[in-house]
């Protein structure tokens, strides 16, 4: 909506509906562009929207301030599957709560820091750091031993 906003946010097909401050911290409430949803089981399109929970996702801190993101959680149903199916987010690994850009962040932190210092600085609890450093350690092992 905001085209501003928009352009600060910097990810794919997705606008910002809101941007309010909330207990010392920014959040942003998303809209996706496309009302479709790629279904894993036959990579087709559906536009059968079932249901949306936006869940808050954390984001890279902007102009000083933590940030939230309120992300759309949509659930569509396939045809031809006979199935319903969630959406997955070209920013936000499945399940985790954080833009992969704040957890690439905060495993460079972490390596030039420490987890309490980061912990400290990100009010972010000790496991929540800790959890970040081995999702991405995991993935990037993953990475160079399937090459
Ligand atoms: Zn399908």
């Amino acid at each position: 909506m905001d085209f501003h906003l928009d352009t600060l946010l910097n990810l794919p097909d997705t606008t910002v509906e809101s941007c309010l401050r909330q207990e010392q911290q920014v959040v942003m409430k998303l809209r996706f562009l496309l009302e479709k949803g790629n279904c894993p089981g036959c990579q087709q399109l559906s536009e059968d929207l079932h249901q949306n929970r936006p869940v808050l996702v954390r984001d890279l801190p902007v102009f000083g301030q933590p940030v939230q993101l309120q992300v759309p959680r949509r659930q569509f149903y396939c045809r031809p599957c006979q199935r319903y199916f969630t959406e997955s987010l070209r920013f936000v690994d499945w399940e985790r709560r954080y833009t992969q850009r704040y957890e690439d962040y905060i495993y460079q932190r972490v390596q030039a820091a420490s987890i309490e210092q980061v912990s400290r600085e990100e009010n972010l609890s000790w496991d929540q750091v800790q959890g970040i450093f081995k999702h991405k350690f995991a993935q990037q092992k993953n990475q160079t031993g399937g090459q």
